[in-house]
């Protein structure tokens, strides 16, 4: 954020506001973790605040604090509205799009309010009145204290506001390990723990809270998986009623794609998976490396995301939609092969 900007956001701070801060559809950690944060600084800056989510998030990440204040846009539809219609100022965190909220774009839309973004997605939109866009972050949630720190109010981050920081930011690294995980990173999540993050407590209620019918689909997910040398590419398919077979519970498949790239040679891994209810195969992409799978789902299937992780969606069937990636692949062998 620029001097210009850190002195807007000061003056509009300045004022009691009523504040609305959004994450994008199917929030992950980084996206719940971050407005969690923003959440409880704005409140101890004696703002009024709320969360509006535009649909549900997974399980393991009901622990979070404050995560029971949060609005749901899908469940609590003229709550969600009306929040969004009275702010007089509204954070939209990780995510660069309008059309990531899904059903919520109009409603955001139609808001009077100045928009703030803080985001770390490639191709940042221009609908807010303050961006603070930088895709070298490691997760919304770095950036999330970077922007109280550029305030700087640091001392007003307590152990709530740290565990939320800390939780987005061990899930937006894959524990520290990504590419995008660097020095400061490591600095910040140091000063997240003196601040009273448990970082033990956090890895067990995000990674150690499986069910049975989990770890038996991901059984199923790894047994499904084909694997292209020649194409350094290993995908995995899951279809509706494997899922209901497992007793699928929203966040199930949650890291399911990554296990490809645990394959020695292998530099691009792919989960999709059909949702009946929406009529589409749901496709997670992730790559190491410069393969960028942000370019492949935004070219050919209405996605994006980062270079080294994305997502996108593909609207025909299962069977359909892998000969279209098989076909697609070919034309891939040597940005593959470099
Ligand atoms: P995931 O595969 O875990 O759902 O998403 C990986 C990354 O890609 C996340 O940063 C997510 O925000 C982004 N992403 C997921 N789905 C989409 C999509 O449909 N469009 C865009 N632009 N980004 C997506
Ligand atoms: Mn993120």
């Amino acid at each position: 954020m620029n001097s210009a900007d850190i002195k807007t956001v000061k003056s509009i701070l300045s004022q009691p506001q009523k504040i609305a801060i959004i994450p994008h559809r199917n929030p992950d950690g980084d996206a719940m973790g971050s407005c969690l944060a923003l959440y409880g600084f704005l409140k101890a800056k004696g703002h009024t605040v709320k969360v509006v989510a535009p649909n549900d998030y997974p399980k393991f990440l009901k622990w979070m604090p404050w995560n029971n204040t949060v609005i749901n846009f899908e469940r609590e539809n003229p709550k969600a509205k009306a929040t969004i219609n009275e702010a007089t100022l509204i954070f939209t965190l990780d995510f660069n799009d309008l059309s990531r909220v899904g059903q919520m774009e109009s409603a955001l839309q139609e808001a009077t309010a100045d928009f703030i973004m803080i985001d770390h997605h490639q191709q940042p939109g221009d609908y807010a009145k303050v961006t603070y866009s930088d895709v070298t972050m490691s997760s919304t949630c770095e950036m999330v204290y970077n922007f109280i720190d550029f305030l700087e109010e640091t001392s007003l981050i307590d152990a709530d506001i740290a565990t939320n920081l800390y939780t987005g930011i061990l899930t937006d690294t894959g524990s520290f390990k990504y590419r995008s995980t660097s020095s400061k990173t490591h600095r910040v999540v140091a000063e997240l723990i003196d601040k009273g993050a448990n970082n033990m407590e956090i890895h067990q209620n995000v990674f150690d809270t499986n069910s049975p019918s989990r770890l038996h689909l991901l059984g199923v997910a790894l047994s499904n998986m084909v694997i292209l040398p020649e194409y350094k590419t290993a995908y995995i398919t899951l279809s509706q009623d494997e899922l209901d077979q497992y007793d699928f519970k929203k966040g199930d498949t949650e890291g399911f794609v990554n296990y490809g790239l645990t394959l020695e040679g292998i530099i691009f891994a792919l989960i999709f998976i059909e949702n009946r209810e929406e009529g589409i195969i749901k496709i997670s992409l992730r790559s190491v490396g410069d393969f960028s799978v942000n370019e492949f789902a935004r070219e050919h299937f209405s996605g994006g995301g980062h270079t080294n992780a994305a997502g996108g969606r593909s609207e025909v069937s299962m069977d359909e939609t892998i000969s279209k990636f098989n076909e697609i692949l070919k034309t891939y062998k040597s940005k593959l092969n470099p």
